[in-house]
């Protein structure tokens, strides 16, 4: 690239942190991604990670007189800058006067510790002289390491108050010094690497910005020098929900406003420094936090756009290490101005306060400061109340340690009603007590105070309250609605659609996924009415999801991936005819409560069986499958009432299937056995290859699904088979051809029973210790007897209902009814 080109781009600061610079290693690293970018570039670096804490720790030391572990902590200073140079710089020229300058500054410090240990005092700014020389040395380190790039100390660039410690930059004076010395190497093409954290007073004399300070320096520089993007490369993948060390399922934040992440820096997110965002608010320059180690995700943007204003909590910020200092008294309500004056009090000790809670009675005022200055600032608001307390109208001022303040951010948040309820009742659920509330007038926060043990139990609380681990997480208040999402999207699945659609809307039950074997259509604000019926209708002209605006995916991945979504109280009802056993697994591990038409997964190996239970019983959802026998028939509802109500059910007889109660009941009133398979199966009573219902499988896997709600664990019964084994195996047209063949047999069988005033009728019966499926005569008055049509029976067998069973009998199958069944399942799901 040529200086020409370079000029004409947009200019970008990049800031490494310490992490960022860990080692000889990283270093390598970040300069070969400084040397691959393309345009304009300013880079600020931190300290290697670790060493400003090594700086203070020495001062400690030497200024309590322990001069061996200062000496020691200098020496470490000394050697792993000497180990990264060594590592990083390859040019040996280069790589000599950095080890000189290593060891030039390890000297100078070596004699500051020496004078603090022997005055045994250690002012702020003879400790900001003693720690810039973190950055001083990393920065050059980089430089360095990149080549084409020019060191360039701050402290000949950043103009900043004498505040020694936590020094605020002068952006005027700033700006003109940055454009005397960085833009002319800009314009040569060259990378200018600046020292962060550190600057100048007036005086002369060295200042920091207060710890994190490199994320300042960045964006002070991108706005004195007109740069269009900042980019902090840090240990994490941006700006998250929360701090990951604290909250493990925080989510990372694409897009937050700039006065989102102030509040969120304020707060004491170590991730971005309190007062980084002052200098670029009101710009349109855009922050990025990035990943230094998985450059290739797009991290955190913080820009001027307002965003997601449906969502209004975006993050929690935790700041640890508080004292709650309270103001109280009876007499306060008549004292004039007691806000004033306290802060006034806190003020002149340049304290700075978190957060401010103002008691309804009046008769108490409080804030949080830092613990370490929590006696400072009683004293100082003791002093100014001197007469007060003197004359009883003020009781005392009081400080309580040991405290963290939590902070709810999100725009728009102290406008929105029921934050606060939401967070107070997910602390409530836990136990843990709130010491104090401020509603922040900024209306960008709630905060509150907890006891700070408490404080990661207290913010995983709040955290999973407002879904925030989730993508569309963040509303004000908890939804009560119930979100289904189909498996499969045949006959049964429309008509489900329908009748959601018919619902009464205080029902709150929306669609908001579908899934075929191409993939998924999702919306995590409900799929329309409208679009599932075009989305039907486009799929009964052999079409799939994946080619209607859908995404193409696995079952699996579509799951995983909906149950990122902040979706409330999900159900996931699967009405496919196939194994699907393991994918309900999932669902119900990622929190679906699952429904189920389908059989399969219910009827298959019994380990299988009680894994789906046991994982819905540990995430605390329900698995429900009452359309899986008699479709809508209320069969398993009625088996748990009547346990519930203290009965006890001993057995379950039933024509479960209506395909073999139309063919039966047909050939008893003299019709041939070929003529009723026929219409069974133009009528579309039986499945397409009418043997699937002849062998008496399904009405096997329906009667096993009986007993196993009753308790039974053996084997599946082997059902009789209603087709000779010589047809089994043929074509399906081969088999319809050889029907007749079958049609004398039948009708003896039938002219034999009707003699003995029987008919012929295909029963599953379930006990907790047996269950069979069986082609069995009954007396042609009974209930089974009398049945015609595709009827299915059920009776029960209970304590109750000894002599004479409880029967159930209706239509049992059909996509209306069945999707009846399933509706009432989701219905008793969304009333708990
Ligand atoms: P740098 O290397 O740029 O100085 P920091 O170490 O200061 O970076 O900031 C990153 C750290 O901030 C993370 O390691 C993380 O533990 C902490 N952190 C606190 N709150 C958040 C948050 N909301 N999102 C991301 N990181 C956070
Ligand atoms: N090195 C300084 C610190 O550790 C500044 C920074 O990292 O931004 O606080
Ligand atoms: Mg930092």
């Amino acid at each position: 690239m040529t200086a020409a080109t370079a000029r004409k781009q947009a200019l970008e600061i990049w800031k490494f942190g310490g992490a960022s610079l860990a080692d000889g290693d990283a270093i390598t690293r970040a300069a070969a991604r400084i040397a691959a970018h393309g345009g304009p570039l300013v880079v600020v670096a931190s300290a290697l990670g670790g060493m400003t804490d090594l700086l203070i720790a020495a001062a400690g030391h030497a200024v309590d007189g322990r001069m061996v572990e200062a000496e020691r902590a200098a020496e470490m200073f000394q050697s792993q800058h000497h180990a990264a140079a060594r590592s990083a710089v390859k040019d040996r020229a280069a790589l000599a006067d950095v080890i000189a300058e290593i060891d030039r500054s390890t000297t100078e410090f070596r004699e500051l510790c020496r004078a603090v240990s022997v005055l045994r005092h250690l002012e702020a700014r003879t400790r900001d002289a003693m720690v810039c020389r973190g950055e001083q040395l990393s920065a050059r380190l980089l430089a360095a390491a990149i080549g084409s790039s020019r060191f360039v100390d701050a402290l000949d660039v950043v103009r900043t108050d004498d505040d020694h410690g936590g020094a605020a930059p002068l952006i005027p004076e700033t700006g003109v010094l940055a454009k005397e010395l960085i833009k002319p190497l800009l314009s040569r093409g060259v990378v200018p690497v600046v020292t962060g954290y550190i600057g100048r007073a007036r005086d002369g004399s060295i200042t920091t910005l207060g710890r994190g300070g490199s994320d300042l320096t960045a964006t002070l520089l991108s706005r004195v020098l007109g740069a269009r993007r900042v980019v902090l490369w840090k240990d994490v993948p941006g700006i998250l929900t929360a701090d990951p060390r604290l909250v493990p399922d925080a989510r990372l934040i694409p897009e937050l406003h700039h006065q989102e992440a102030a509040e969120v820096a304020h707060y004491g997110a170590k991730v971005l420094h309190p007062r980084a965002l002052i200098p670029i608010s009101g710009t349109r320059i855009a922050l990025h936090v990035r990943s230094f180690i998985n450059p290739d995700i797009p991290g955190t943007e913080v820009t001027a756009r307002h965003v997601e204003p449906g969502f209004p909590v975006k993050a929690l910020a935790i700041l640890p290490g508080q004292a709650v200092v309270t103001v109280a008294g009876k007499g306060m309500v008549g004292v004039h101005g007691i806000a004033a004056r306290t802060f006034a009090a806190v003020d002149g000790e340049r304290l700075s306060v978190s957060t401010i809670f103002q008691g309804s009675s009046e008769s108490s005022i409080g804030f949080t400061v830092a613990e370490s200055e929590a006696d400072r600032a009683v004293a100082s608001v003791s002093k100014a109340f001197r007469h007060e307390i003197e004359t009883g109208l003020i009781d005392g001022v009081s400080a309580r340690k040991g405290m963290a303040v939590i902070a709810v951010v999100g725009e728009g948040m102290a406008g929105t009603p029921g934050i606060a309820a939401r967070v107070f009742s997910a602390l409530e659920a836990g136990g843990l007590n709130v010491v104090a509330i401020a509603q922040g007038s900024s209306e960008r926060n709630i905060s509150f105070v907890v006891v700070a043990k408490e404080a990661p139990d207290a913010a995983r609380r709040v955290h999973a309250a407002f879904q925030l681990s989730k993508i569309g997480g963040g509303r004000a208040r908890a939804a009560h609605q119930t979100d289904v999402v189909l498996l499969g999207f045949g006959r049964v699945g429309r008509a489900l659609a329908d009748q959601v659609a018919a619902l009464d809307t205080r029902r709150q039950v929306r669609m908001v996924g579908l899934l075929d074997r191409s993939g998924f259509v999702f919306d995590a604000s409900g799929l329309s009415r409208a679009r599932l019926l075009r989305l039907a209708k486009q799929k009964d002209a052999g079409r799939l999801l994946a080619d209607l605006g859908g995404t193409r995916a696995g079952a699996e991945a579509a799951l995983a991936w909906m149950a990122e979504h902040a979706v409330s109280r999900p159900v996931v009802v699967d009405v496919t005819g196939e194994e699907t056993g393991d994918l309900l697994l999932l669902a119900a591990r990622a929190g679906f409560h699952v429904v189920l038409a389908n059989k399969k997964p219910l009827a298959g190996p019994s380990e299988s069986y009680s894994k789906l239970f046991e994982a819905a019983r540990t995430t605390g959802r329900n698995v429900r499958f009452e359309a899986t026998v008699g479709a809508g028939l209320p069969i398993i509802d009625t088996f748990n009432k009547l346990e519930e109500t203290g009965d006890r059910v001993r057995r379950i007889d039933g024509c479960v299937s209506g395909t073999l109660m139309f063919v039966l009941s047909e050939i008893s009133a003299g019709r041939p056995f070929s003529a009723a398979v026929r219409e069974a199966v133009e009528r579309g009573y039986a499945e397409p290859d009418p043997r699937e219902d002849l062998s008496g499988q399904d009405a096997g896997r329906k009667g096993l699904i009986l007993a196993r709600m009753m308790g039974y664990h053996g084997p599946a019964a082997a059902p009789d088979d209603l087709v000779p084994p010589k047809l089994r195996k043929l074509p399906l047209a081969a088999f319809m051809d050889c029907l007749p063949t079958l049609d004398d047999e039948w009708r003896t069988k039938v002219e034999t029973e009707n003699a003995r005033g029987r008919v012929l009728r295909y029963v599953v019966s379930a006990t907790p210790r047996t269950v069979s499926a069986r082609l069995v005569a009954v007396p042609i008055e009974s209930p089974m007897g009398a049945a015609t049509g595709t009827r299915n029976i059920i009776s029960f067998t209970s304590d109750r209902y000894r002599n004479e069973p409880l029967v159930i009998s209706g239509p049992g199958a059909g996509p209306a009814v069945t999707a009846a069944g399933i509706l009432n399942d989701i219905c008793a799901l969304s009333a708990r």
